[in-house]
């Protein structure tokens, strides 16, 4: 039976802890996206019109949450996003970054052990208008070049998806947990979002991903009980935040000294330095 990690590993050990997630807007919602791949609604054949929230944004929010509670407890409040990762803390851990572009200038890369999925909205969006607009630039609040799309989504939409942490130990579980329901807001430009509310419906513990919103969403005939279970007894985030960077040290001093010229145990933990994170 699967089971949680006692302590983080650098290789994989095929353990994946997925989360079903709800994310329910309060307010009237505005999404805006000017990067044209971005993709606000969709029509899938089997669901119709939905809107969705890609997961970078979503993965975005949820680690400057991460960060942000990190820092709180002053554990490296150096850290920070995008060019000052310090790639030796927990939320480096979870969410990953490249040595060579941190101002840590460390010689090995972290794989994010967070994946998510585009959520999903739970009903149909009938027919969605949206409107292209010229940006404005934030600073000078002027209008750019770039084309803007802009949505409105009405208050009680609520969206599904799925967050996996890849070989969790509880505590990972526990921060992850705890900050997606610390998920209020959505978005890069936060001020641009109603309120939202962030609950984890189901939980588990499986050797491979197999859930997802748009099967969740399918399934309207045979819908999943809710199960928690997985979830309960984890040890209190703050505690959960000193234990995972205590437990740090160790885990990238053997990759700083497996990378080093020169014979050892190179193989197998050079791996984790090979294909750049997300
Ligand atoms: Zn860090």
């Amino acid at each position: 039976m699967t089971s949680f990690l006692l302590t983080p590993s650098l290789l994989g050990k095929g353990v994946y802890l997925q989360l079903l997630v709800e994310i329910k807007l309060l307010d009237d919602a505005i999404i805006r996206s000017n990067e044209p791949e971005e993709v606000l609604t969709h029509h899938y054949k089997e669901l119709g019109n939905r809107f969705v929230i890609p997961w970078r944004k979503i993965k975005g929010k949820l680690r400057r949450l991460v960060l942000e509670k990190q820092r709180g407890l002053d554990i490296h409040p150096e850290c920070a996003l995008k060019d000052d990762l310090c790639l030796n803390c927990p939320a480096c851990l979870l969410f990953g970054g490249t040595g060579e572009t941190s101002s840590a200038k460390v010689s090995y890369n972290i794989l994010s052990r967070v994946m998510g999925e585009t959520f999903i909205s739970k009903s149909d969006a009938g027919e969605i208008e949206s409107y292209t607009l010229n940006a404005v630039g934030e600073k000078h609040l002027k209008t750019g070049q770039a084309l803007m799309t802009i949505l409105t989504v009405p208050k009680e939409t609520v969206f599904i998806g799925t967050v996996t942490v890849k070989d969790p130990t509880k505590e990972m579980v526990s921060i992850i947990a705890e900050n997606l329901k610390r998920l209020t807001r959505i978005g890069a430009r936060s001020v641009e979002w109603g309120r939202a509310e962030t609950t984890i419906i189901h939980a588990k513990l499986s050797d491979r991903e197999d859930m997802s919103a748009y099967y969740e969403l399918k399934a309207t005939a045979s819908p999943r009980q809710p199960d928690l279970a997985i979830l309960q007894n984890l040890p209190a985030v703050d505690a959960s935040y000193a234990t995972l960077n205590s437990q740090l040290p160790g885990l990238f001093s053997d990759l700083v000294t497996t990378r080093s010229p020169g014979k050892g145990k190179k193989g197998k933990e050079k791996e984790e330095t090979k294909e750049n994170p997300e």
